[in-house]
């Protein structure tokens, strides 16, 4: 979960590092109001990206009318950052923060070290915005200090760090200070990063936080639930949110055909196995070890709400799983969903021969593989024909269920519940489950 400049600056004050002071804005008329206070000044877009600097995101102001014409001018673009994607991010709040005069820009962050099941402390005198570029060109300029996550930080490594930073005296105990606060940070948080870029000396010789980074690891959240008060869905891709209320394992990619597969790893076989095929995974989706019809249905929803789908390859392995419940999943959603796009099936395991027998029963024109080859083949194929379709008599939507995202509707997969209405009404008998349609 990524949060926002000005909530991760609040954590790391609190973990005692040097943040400059800031007023958080969401009108031009605020932002004035805050210049008024804090002048000179820098106006911050806040949006869950890095890479502002570049894209116009940061911008100076001398006085409280030159801020409110930047925020006039900043409010409501759409930044478009080297990280966010083709569609930009919106902004919609500005940090007010003092305007600092720096002597020079450094890189810091702690970030976890998968190889040594540890943290890594990753420091650079070339911080900045150009921090990517140093990274390709001259990674010499960036060190690395290993961290224990269960012997904790160690002065030693505060000072390897200021060596490499060439940090000394009372700069160097400075840094180790912070140091010293970002590991608690990073560990008591549970993050999956802490980034202070660019860390900054200033003029008047002191070190801070100008930038700022913190993302947390999901998996933690539930250690965590003053965190969700940081969250800010706006700024969230719409499909892995939804999925997130799912309790589903969902990240968007960029290719065409949606995959629906209990496990992670048969997740990741699958995607490497359509691409071998000359295809391209719409997603990653991980309907878990216990997926029940219920979740098949939400997955369904959330891969035809997007527009780049021109096929589905749904890879089933049973394993504590039944193939027959994932098959009244299946037949149940796309009934209620009827998708227009190609569905290909490939269920094997427990119950396997059960599950083809409720496809086959239901009439619906599914295609069937064999094998995850033939599935990812045949998945292929058809994302191909469908977009060639598309291209020459466009289409109305991948589904009818395609944008309205419907939570919380109990399939119990005991019966044949009647069709399309089976779960139409639910969101009706059960207001406080529609989360999804808070979006
Ligand atoms: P990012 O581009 O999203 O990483 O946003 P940053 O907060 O890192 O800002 C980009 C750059 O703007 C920084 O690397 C600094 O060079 C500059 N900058 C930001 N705030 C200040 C400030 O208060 N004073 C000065 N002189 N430069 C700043
Ligand atoms: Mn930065």
């Amino acid at each position: 979960m990524k949060i926002h400049e000005y909530q991760a600056k609040d954590l790391l004050k609190r973990y005692g590092l040097p943040v400059p002071s800031g007023i958080l804005c969401e009108t031009p008329e605020e932002v004035k109001k805050a210049a008024e206070a804090i002048s000179p000044c820098v106006l911050k877009a806040q949006v869950h990206s890095g890479g502002r600097g570049k894209a116009g995101g940061v911008k100076f102001a001398e006085t409280a009318e030159e801020a409110e014409t930047l925020a006039r001018q900043m409010f409501g673009m759409r930044l478009m950052t080297a990280q966010a994607g083709p569609e930009g991010k919106i902004v919609r709040k500005i940090l007010v923060t003092e305007a600092v005069d720096v002597e020079k820009e450094y890189y810091l962050s702690i970030a976890p070290d998968q190889e040594k099941a540890g943290l890594v402390i990753i420091a650079s005198k070339e911080g900045g915005t150009e921090i990517e570029e140093t990274a390709k060109k001259h990674p010499e300029a960036i060190v690395k200090i290993p961290v224990s996550v269960t012997e904790g930080f160690k002065k030693y490594q505060g000072i390897r760090t200021a060596e490499a930073l060439g940090l000394t005296g009372e700069n160097e105990k400075a840094l180790i200070s912070m140091l010293s606060g970002m590991a608690e940070l990073f560990v008591k948080e549970d993050c999956s990063l802490a980034e202070i870029n660019p860390l900054v000396m200033t003029k008047a010789g002191q070190l801070l936080c100008l930038d700022a980074k913190v993302n947390f690891d999901d998996n933690a959240s539930f250690r965590h639930p003053d965190h969700e008060a940081l969250r800010d869905i706006r700024e969230e891709d719409s499909r892995e949110y939804k999925a997130s209320l799912s309790d589903l394992n969902y990240i968007s990619l960029d290719g065409s055909i949606g995959c629906l597969v209990n496990g992670a790893g048969l997740a990741m076989a699958t995607m490497d196995i359509i691409k071998s095929f000359g295809g391209e995974p719409a997603n990653f989706l991980d309907v878990g070890g216990s997926a029940t019809a219920e979740k098949v249905r939400d997955a369904f929803e959330i891969l035809l709400s997007d527009e780049k789908i021109c096929a589905i390859f749904i890879n089933i392995f049973g394993g504590i799983m039944k193939c027959d419940i994932i098959a009244e999943g299946v037949v149940q959603a796309i009934r209620e969903i009827e998708p227009q796009v190609p569905v290909v099936v490939r269920l094997e395991g427990t119950n396997a021969e059960k599950g083809q027998q409720i496809l086959k029963e239901s009439g619906m024109a599914l295609i069937p593989a064999d094998d995850m080859a033939d599935g990812a083949e045949k998945a292929v194929e058809a994302a191909k024909k469908y977009a060639e379709k598309c291209d020459t008599e466009g289409t109305e939507g991948r589904g009818k269920g395609t944008g309205e995202f419907r939570t919380g509707r109990h399939y119990t997969g005991e019966s044949e519940t009647g069709g399309s209405d089976a779960g139409e009404n639910e969101g009706i008998r059960h207001p406080e489950q529609k989360g999804g349609d808070a979006l």
